[in-house]
């Protein structure tokens, strides 16, 4: 994609569907003229727009009433994209906006990509990529915690990591340098462990701040199976804690016989919930299908729960499953409102290590039980920097050439070892988008929804 900043480019900024107001953001050096077009003020002319002030007026195509709107106009630098941004407001609605687009292009605006707005905002130096990055995540935020990581990215926190990380790798490369250049100054030795110091440090530093299991969760939740075997009350467990009827319930074994999710929220994290088909042996083949299905979804949940019936005795296929169960989670006991045929104690004379909890799905307050639990899970730290997938990939990169820096070391290879350093440096760069090429920033704002 080649795009030029010479041009003006618009956008409808706000959602489709209809609301109060909808927004025609436009940026370039034409956006004042084309503005001045569409847009007659209320009462009086105006030559020269002040900055950042609203408007009130009317949207217009010759004599042709078209809106009823407000304008402002935001002057280089001070705007989203650093230059020239009007936005024209109209009320929201579908045909007005898109009315309201093409007014502004035949003016000479040219519609613009995917986040073009944010990848000027990136060209002209006001932001870096790991904050244009932050835009998108901060829109399509489900939770706080969500949020509050996009927040703390879109204020630098990656950058401000990154850059501090680059400054020391510069210093260890200039140290390098140094023994290449003076090998009479510095010594063989000496030379090659001051670089392994820093560079051991330096890959533990990364290491320490590439925590797949907080980007994880803060971008995809944690994945909850429930599993047991049919009629032990997954579906009824399933729909308690997300509040809703989903999944079916009833009292034949092997209703639930396709996977059912739903998501509730935990401390500002997403919980994705996943009833599965009973895992048991059978010969059913549309139940077998269910069976491995459960048993993909225990392995790709993060926390899985172990639903027994504790109403009705202990049967083969419960002491299998418990045997079979040895993955993070616990085991529930469910219908705890009835009499109990299975005890804690049994369960334990079975598998010792289980975490036990006791519930019934048709008792609300009990389910406290299973939240107090999974809150456990939903825990990261607040010094958490990287959380983005594509900058752990970087990272991940960046921590390999270093270990192959080290490797150099032993050999005295200095030039290897540069080249290393170097390549480390690059992958690092590519978090900030510094001399980023036109395909990273195609990947990144291909993202990106049209108007920001
Ligand atoms: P699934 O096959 O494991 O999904 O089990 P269901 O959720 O369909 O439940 C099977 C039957 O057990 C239904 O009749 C539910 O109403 C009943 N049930 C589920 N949980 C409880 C509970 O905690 N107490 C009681 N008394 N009945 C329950």
């Amino acid at each position: 994609m080649t795009m030029s900043s010479n041009e003006t480019i618009a956008a409808i900024a706000t959602p489709p569907g209809t609301g109060g107001i909808g927004i025609i953001r436009i940026s370039g050096p034409e956006a004042e003229n084309i503005m001045k077009k569409v847009f007659r003020p209320s009462g009086r002319e105006i030559d020269s727009y002040q900055s950042h002030q609203m408007v009130y007026g009317r949207l217009a195509e010759g004599d042709e009433t078209i809106d009823e709107c407000m304008a402002v106009l935001m002057r280089a630098p001070r705007s989203y994209t650093r230059e020239d941004v009007a936005e024209i407001h109209v009320h929201g609605g579908y045909h007005i906006l898109n009315r309201a687009l093409s007014v502004c292009l035949k003016q000479g605006a040219r519609l613009a990509e995917a986040g073009e707005f944010t990848r000027r905002a990136f060209l002209n130096g006001r932001i870096d990529l790991s904050q244009a990055e932050a835009v998108m995540d901060l829109i399509s935020s489900k939770g706080e915690q969500e949020r509050k990581a996009a927040i703390r990215q879109l204020n630098g926190g990656a950058a401000s990591f990154v850059r501090t990380f680059s400054d020391q790798l510069y210093l260890l490369q200039a140290g390098l340098a140094a023994c290449i250049d003076y090998p009479e100054e510095i010594s063989e030795e000496e030379g090659a462990n001051a670089l392994r110091d820093g560079l051991e440090s330096l890959t533990r530093q990364l290491e320490d701040a590439i925590d797949e299991h907080s980007s994880r969760l803060i971008h995809q939740g944690l994945r909850v199976a429930l599993i047991g075997r049919p009629n032990v009350g997954k579906s009824s467990l399933l729909n308690a804690l997300l509040g809703e009827e989903r999944a079916i319930v009833t009292d034949v074994p092997g209703t639930t016989r396709d996977t059912i999710q739903g998501e509730m929220m935990l401390n500002g994290f997403r919980v994705i919930l996943t009833d599965t088909a009973g895992i048991h042996e059978t010969n059913d083949p549309v139940e077998k299908i269910g069976v491995e299905r459960s048993e993909k979804t225990m392995s790709e949940a993060d926390v899985s729960l172990l639903l027994i019936d504790a109403s009705v005795p202990m049967d083969e296929s419960d002491h299998d499953l418990l045997i079979r169960f040895n993955r993070a989670g616990a085991v529930v006991l469910n219908k705890s409102d009835l009499p109990p045929l299975i005890t804690e104690d049994d369960i334990r004379s079975i598998r010792p290590d289980a975490e036990l909890l006791t519930v019934s799905a048709m008792h609300k307050d009990s389910l406290k039980t299973i939240t107090g639990y999974l809150s456990r899970f939903v825990r990261i730290s607040d010094r958490v920097t990287l959380t983005q997938p594509r900058h752990l990939e970087a990272a991940r990169r960046a921590v390999s050439h270093l270990k192959d820096a080290l490797k150099t070391i032993d050999t005295y290879s200095p030039d290897v070892c540069a080249t290393d350093l170097q390549a480390a440096q690059a992958a690092l760069s590519e978090i900030t988008g510094d001399n980023a090429d036109e395909k990273l920033l195609d990947t990144v704002f291909s993202t990106f929804c049209v108007g920001k």
